[in-house]
């Protein structure tokens, strides 16, 4: 009988998999327990509504990626495809909100109908983090502050942060009017999804993956231009506290969320090792969803991160750091090069320092180089060997009784040395040696 096979877009994660996503997230537990963000974990399945009016109705998410069950006896339900609307639907229920303050964490699986390619499943785990009854750059701060400490908790290099301001509800509509305007006087130039886009959410164009739209999109007007001016001061000192916290941000003024709850700030942490899917960690601020969703107007901010994209980049810096190490002790079986230059004198010298260097260090591996040729072809075919380094005898070096070093592969390269003929030489190589065996 033919076995079945997990639904395209669900994978397995198997133990060696889910054990080492159950360590990443024990190492993330800690570091948001040092922050104070609390366990909270909610249900899978919610109304289709809860997100029809968080995520938004012309967004991908609602009209393209969701996994809805009909129910004969009532509205539709869904399968979550993220976690904040389900986090503050729960938050206004049990009257978290009713107090000032809430740090609170989840993770699970989410659900998303999109077309499966690396980095991007149709259930897929997300850790989220949700603060909520928080305001002001001190909370931002906080915000991506914690996304760094987890990428160190987690040993995540090189992640980029972009981030942007996406204003208030006025500043946004009066930005989105502008946008809107812009794009609608060139129809001519849009496809039929961006003009879509265009009349029913024009912000989202701004996230369009289609190259000459993000050219044209050049010439559009810019959100920075429409924010108020307490809105730049904030954004501006955000900026200046990330930057004295040893971050590095990027104001990308077309970041955008696909999810329309978000105001105010915006950001990604985004990896060069996942191709198309860069995106391991987005969120932002989001203050009009818990009033959106039946509660008091309280400020909120949060984001989550997709786990298979941080350990699809684990694994990728797991790789390149492997090659670099054997780059850098040049995983080689041959310790030193020996390259006799110009007179025949100096042949002849080789081949007497060979022989005693070999009789002296019974381990020591040294290719003569036999051949002519400049330097430059000698070192080539020194580097064909994958030697580590060339000991360089020249008439030069004969008079003086040394011999010239160049390591091949050394990272950061130091050059050329000298090295004195006799015991000095001896030491030095028989510290090659070990290294080699050690490396
Ligand atoms: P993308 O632009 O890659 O579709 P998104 O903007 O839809 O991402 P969010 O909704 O902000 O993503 O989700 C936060 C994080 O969850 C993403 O940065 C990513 O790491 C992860 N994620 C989102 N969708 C998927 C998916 N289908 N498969 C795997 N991970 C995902
Ligand atoms: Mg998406």
């Amino acid at each position: 009988m033919k076995s079945l096979q997990s639904v395209r877009g669900m994978h397995d994660l198997l133990p060696e998999q889910a054990e080492s996503m159950q360590r990443l997230v024990q190492g993330a537990s800690d570091v948001l327990a040092g922050f104070g963000y609390r366990l909270i974990q909610l249900p899978l399945i919610e109304q289709f509504e809860l997100f029809a009016r968080s995520v938004g109705e012309h967004t991908d998410v609602i009209g393209k990626e969701m996994y809805t069950l009909a129910q004969s006896d009532g509205d539709p339900l869904v399968l979550r495809p993220e976690g904040t609307a389900g986090c503050v639907r729960a938050a206004i229920q049990h009257g978290l909100v009713r107090t000032p303050q809430q740090r609170l964490w989840y993770h699970g699986p989410m659900f998303r109908h999109e077309r499966p390619q690396k980095g991007r499943q149709r259930q897929f785990w997300q850790l989220g983090v949700e603060a909520l009854g928080m305001q002001g750059v001190a909370s931002e701060a906080e915000l991506l502050l914690l996304g760094a400490s987890l990428w160190r908790a987690m040993g995540l290099k090189g992640l980029r942060l972009e981030i942007n301001h996406l204003g208030g509800a006025e500043s946004r509509a009066h930005y989105r009017q502008a946008l809107q305007e812009w794009l609608l006087v060139r129809a001519d130039q849009w496809d039929g999804e961006i003009m879509e886009r265009a009349r029913s959410n024009p912000l989202r164009v701004l996230d369009s993956k289609d190259e000459a739209v993000r050219t044209a999109l050049g010439e559009a007007p810019q959100i920075s231009e429409f924010l108020s001016d307490a809105e730049r001061a904030g954004f501006a000192e955000l900026l200046e506290v990330l930057r004295e916290n040893d971050l590095d941000p990027q104001v990308n003024t077309h970041l955008v969320r696909g999810l329309d709850y978000y105001t105010g700030v915006v950001f990604e942490w985004s990896s060069d090792r996942l191709g198309a899917q860069s995106a391991v960690c987005a969120g932002g601020r989001y203050d009009e969803l818990v009033e959106q969703l039946g509660g008091q107007p309280t400020p909120c901010l949060g984001f989550a991160l997709g786990w298979e994209r941080v350990m699809l980049h684990l694994d990728a810096q797991a790789e390149a750091e492997t090659e670099a190490a054997a780059g850098d002790s040049r995983d080689s079986a041959v310790d030193a090069v020996l390259i006799p230059l110009g007179e025949a004198s100096a042949s002849r010298r080789a081949i007497l320092m060979a022989n005693q260097l070999r009789t002296e260090l019974p381990g020591l591996h040294l290719v003569m180089d036999i051949g002519g040729g400049n330097l430059a072809k000698k070192l080539r075919r020194a580097d064909r060997l994958r030697a580590r380094q060339v000991l360089l005898l020249g008439e030069d070096e004969m008079e003086r009784g040394v011999v010239s070093v160049k390591l091949l592969y050394d990272a950061p390269p130091q050059g050329q040395f000298e090295v004195a003929q006799g015991s000095a030489l001896l030491e030095y190589l028989r510290t090659s040696i070990h290294e080699r065996g050690s490396g």
